[in-house]
């Protein structure tokens, strides 16, 4: 019987002419080809991801912020740095997909620090509808180490597929907002002898991804487990915006600027120290001292801060932003042919009740929709209604029954 002489599918070498011929089920291929092929590959993923890039409608800072004003009322410092940032950051990613010089940008992840209800994810969700690229929201305080009760850090990545509606080269550019990053701070600023499941060993997890690592992520969330088909994700390009309170930082700010003060021009640098807000002077040690790990700080080094929402911002947010709650609500009406008119002390009643109630930002919607429920039940049905209009008595009248007024204000 004659010896069928084994070659390669691809290029029909023969056994002898190859380092390596690998054999499948019924075809075989050469080393050559498989390096050939790796190229192909290769090449192909690299136009995919610059087709991608391609789309991204990169704006010049002051453009994003520009952009970033019509969403969010204030916090002017945190604007300008974030538009910097997501500048640069994706201004990097184009440079190392063509990888034309030896000068590599430094990834520019992001730390907000501001109360909660200043507008840190709204930031970071504008930002990312800006460039129309994938955005997901993860909340840190359900993460724990790999084997514990709780959420594994991939589940971050599974999220951010998913809105990418599993487009890899997308959500290898994505967004990910880390919410309450300040409740994974170990308890103190020496790094514990005793495991810290929830607090530093997510953090720990949290940093292989800061870094930019490929990671297997579960395609549908959830805990990996050995039938699942994984899918690799790198997360070197993607940026990381994580916020969070950070209750007492005021305290680690003001003893550092009291140290730094101490000596030569003392006087002269304790009169500029604005006391009032002291998260102004937020940087990187403090958020060390406060037990956010060196590693995970390092792999954050843009620092930024909100304002609290005073009474004049709060009521610009009624107004202003393009989906304002109140151009929302008279859009609603408009869709039955009502025409909403609402009288000027209203608003002022509203920002006043959301301060006395301690609720910020978040509290003008549960405060205008108590008071316009029982008009968005009945005029739809009702007769030649045609104007609803707002007084400070009717507000106040329909505020008393709901369920907020009812809380005792602390
Ligand atoms: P945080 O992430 O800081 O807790 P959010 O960004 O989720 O707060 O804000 C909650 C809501 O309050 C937002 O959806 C938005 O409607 C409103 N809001 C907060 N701050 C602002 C702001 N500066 N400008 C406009 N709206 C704001």
């Amino acid at each position: 019987m004659v010896k069928k002489i084994e070659r390669c599918s691809f290029c029909g070498r023969e056994k002898s002419q190859t380092n390596v011929l690998i054999a499948g089920l019924d075809a075989h291929i050469c080393d050559n080809c498989v390096t050939q092929a790796q190229t192909i590959i290769e090449e192909e993923i690299t136009s995919k991801q610059s087709r991608y890039l391609n789309k991204i409608e990169l704006q010049k800072p002051r453009e994003i912020k520009n952009y970033l004003d019509q969403y969010v009322i204030g916090q002017d410092e945190a604007k300008i740095i974030m538009a910097v940032a997501v500048y640069n950051h994706y201004k990097r990613i184009k440079q190392t997909i063509k990888e034309d010089d030896d000068v590599e940008i430094e990834k520019s992840n992001i730390i907000m620090v501001g109360e909660t209800g200043t507008g840190k994810t709204l930031l970071a969700r504008t930002i990312a509808r800006m460039l129309k690229v994938p955005f997901c929201i993860a909340d840190a305080t359900v993460l724990t180490e790999a084997g514990y009760v709780g959420e594994d850090v991939e589940s971050i990545l599974s999220r951010l597929l998913q809105v990418a509606d599993y487009n890899v080269a997308a959500a290898e550019k994505g967004i990910i907002f880390i919410d309450e990053i300040d409740k994974i701070a170990r308890k103190s600023d020496n790094p514990s002898i005793t495991r810290d499941v929830s607090g530093e060993g997510v953090q720990q997890a949290l940093l292989k991804l800061l870094e930019g690592a490929v990671v297997n992520v579960p395609p549908q969330g959830g805990r990996k487990h050995p039938e699942q088909k994984m899918i690799q994700i790198n997360t070197k390009n993607i940026l990381f915006i994580a916020g969070g309170a950070f209750d007492g930082i005021d305290k680690i700010i003001a003893s550092r600027l009291r140290t730094n003060v101490i000596g030569y021009n003392f006087d002269k640098e304790k009169q500029q120290i604005d006391k009032g807000n002291l998260l102004q002077y937020i940087s990187p040690p403090d958020i060390k001292k406060f037990g956010l790990i060196p590693e995970i700080v390092g792999r954050m080094p843009v620092v930024t801060f909100l304002h609290p929402l005073m009474k004049e911002t709060l009521r610009r947010i009624l107004i202003e932003p393009n989906n304002a709650l109140m151009k929302q609500y008279t859009k609603l009406f408009k869709m039955d042919g009502i025409e909403m008119k609402v009288d000027e002390e209203v608003l002022d009643f509203v920002v006043e009740k959301s301060i006395a109630f301690k609720l910020g930002a978040r509290g003008l919607r549960s405060i205008l929709e108590g008071i316009l429920t029982d008009a968005m039940f009945e005029l739809p049905s009702a007769k030649n209604a045609k104007v609803l209009h707002i007084t400070l008595d009717y507000a106040e009248e329909k505020f008393r029954k709901t369920n907020i007024a009812k809380l005792r204000v602390a």
